[in-house]
């Protein structure tokens, strides 16, 4: 190799065959960069001969080219100029482009595309930029066309993805005279395993459970309660954001109706809430009601009712072995939890008090304000971004130097965004009351629902929290925003009537069950608490009720 003489790299990148028609193959490419390096007096070595095979543009993951860029940007590179069949070959994003066209510059490396000569002078440049804006648009308008054709398809009904087809669906072939395309069917045994799937997803039965009876995995029991192409429904997601980009109704048979998916919905959004907190189920009460020891209560059930007429009784209990609380019965607790809510907290007076107090604090916080002051920081950070894009370009800075503080900006800039996005959400319009009324209305309505899953939202959407202390239960509620603390008397307080020793013999043992349910004291037997008299009782009471206070003064041990 003679000194002086320029050495350049060649890169070559084919895209998969079909997109690209007059693009010339690998081999093609090299001839042609070997005819450049003759006519501008430049060398080339099999060493730096790079080449990429079909991978489309937009992706970062190609070796050669990592391989390439390592090299170029070595302190003294072995080449000057790295020649590329288009510029398009080189890098699908501008500003990846620029980056890296702008590094290669500083480190004394020019790139060179054949196939889109660049005039010389104080033009090269813009028109270079021009060319890679074009290419990237390239790239877009061709994805976006493939899009419309899918919709159109979707549009007519037809089926666009041949190779899948959800499972109770088979493919129906249509030929017209010059093109055939799909249309999907009901696969009769299949679609009866799908309804099969969604009817025991909405009785409450787990994944795991459906999986054994249907012998199918638990993943694809999962993403068939999710896929909501069974509805009938023709929707599409978009790759990239997983967003529905296209929802055409009617585009097929249903296999499932709407309401069932719907609900199936909001049974499978309730239990990941519910396995967060360490518990599954679609029970009233479960991953909102918790025992004083911290732990959760778990429901549980047994038979109850009578011989002719047996039902089956809920209730649940602490996850801590070692704590002795008593159990919550689901209905009890229910109804009182029901009655306190309608006069403690949907009560008028309450709820006007809360507008009040919901509407002072919104004209007090200045949104706008904070707003304005986030988009003027966001519009600082973004000309900041641009000065140093800038920079990079005259060569002021190192690489290490540009990747910290670009990271630096970035991040500053997703922070804002978020901001942003978190601010548009604040509303800080004042409240209506007759907006109020009907929000009212509409939850007490779903709370005394005869759908488990409805009321169950409705509650966890007023009640995030229930604090079980044996007697009392501490209810943590929000509404509109508003927290606040109510406490229920689960066991009432035992009352002594004064004519105690004349009652009943069915009385007397209804008063002992409720004493014994309300002082849970497994240190003295029924039979104890039969032979005591009035004064007794009531002492034993209150007994209880002061130790009960010392504890919950004093300390909240157990
Ligand atoms: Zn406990």
């Amino acid at each position: 190799m003679i000194a002086n003489t320029p050495i350049a790299a060649f890169y070559l990148r084919v895209s998969s065959h079909k997109q690209v028609k007059n693009e010339l193959p690998l081999e093609g490419q090299r001839r042609e960069m070997e005819q450049w390096c003759h006519e501008n007096g430049y060398h080339f070595a099999e060493e730096f001969v790079y080449a990429d095979k079909a991978i489309t543009g937009e992706t970062e993951n190609r070796p050669a080219l990592q391989d390439l860029m390592s090299t170029a940007l070595r302190k003294k590179p072995p080449f000057s100029v790295i020649i590329c069949w288009a510029f398009s070959r080189f890098m699908r994003n501008e500003d990846e482009s620029m980056m890296h066209k702008a590094l290669l510059k500083k480190n004394g490396v020019r790139v060179v595309s054949i196939s889109e000569p660049i005039p010389e002078g104080p033009y090269a440049s813009v028109i270079e930029r021009l060319i890679e804006v074009q290419d990237a648009n390239f790239l877009r308008t061709l994805s976006a066309a493939c899009c419309r054709g899918i919709h159109t398809a979707a549009l007519k009904g037809h089926w666009t993805n041949p190779k899948q087809v959800p499972y109770g669906y088979k493919l129906e072939v249509i030929k017209t005279e010059n093109r055939h395309f799909y249309k999907l069917a009901i696969n009769e045994e299949p679609a009866d395993v799908v309804r099969q799937i969604y009817q025991m997803a909405l009785d409450g039965y787990s994944l795991k459970q459906i999986s054994q009876c249907v012998n199918m995995h638990k993943a694809r029991i999962a993403s068939i309660l999710k896929n909501e192409n069974y509805t009938g429904k023709r929707v599409i997601h978009s790759k990239k954001t997983r967003e529905k980009v296209l929802v055409v109704d009617d585009a097929h048979p249903a296999i499932v109706d709407k309401t069932t998916f719907e609900r199936v919905q909001r049974a499978l959004k309730t239990r990941i809430k519910c396995q967060n907190k360490g518990l599954t189920g679609n029970h009233l009460f479960t991953g909102i009601l918790k025992c004083k020891c911290e732990k959760p209560m778990i429901h549980k059930t047994c038979a109850g009712g009578t011989k002719s007429n047996p039902t089956k009784l809920h209730y649940y209990r602490c996850d801590n072995d070692r704590c002795n609380i008593t159990t919550v019965k689901e209905d009890r607790l229910y109804d009182i939890l029901l009655s306190c809510l309608e006069e403690q907290l949907f009560d008028e007076k309450v709820l006007r008090s809360a507008v009040e107090a919901v509407n002072s604090d919104r004209a007090k916080s200045d949104v706008a304000a904070a707003r304005n002051h986030l988009t003027a920081r966001r519009a600082k950070a973004n000309l900041r971004q641009q000065r140093l894009m800038d920079q990079i370009e005259e060569g002021v800075l190192t690489q290490d130097q540009i990747s910290e503080r670009m990271k630096k900006i970035n991040d500053e800039i997703i922070e804002l965004d978020v901001q942003l996005a978190t601010m548009q959400q604040v509303d800080d319009k004042p409240v209506k009351w007759t907006d109020v009324v009907k929000l009212i209305k509409t939850i007490k309505r779903q709370l005394k629902s005869q759908d488990s899953v409805e009321r169950k939202l409705a509650l966890q959407a007023i009640v995030p929290r229930l604090v079980y202390y044996g007697n009392t239960v501490v209810v943590e509620t929000t509404l509109m925003g508003l927290k606040d603390e109510l406490t229920l008397q689960y066991h009432p307080v035992p009352d002594v009537p004064s004519d105690y020793e004349g009652a009943s013999h069915n009385d007397k043992r209804r008063l002992v069950a409720g004493i014994r349910r309300y002082t849970n004291d497994k240190s003295i037997t029924g039979r104890q608490i039969n032979k005591m008299t009035a004064d007794e009782l009531n002492q034993y009471v209150m007994h209880y009720q002061r130790k009960q206070m010392h504890n919950d003064g004093y300390s909240n041990e157990q």
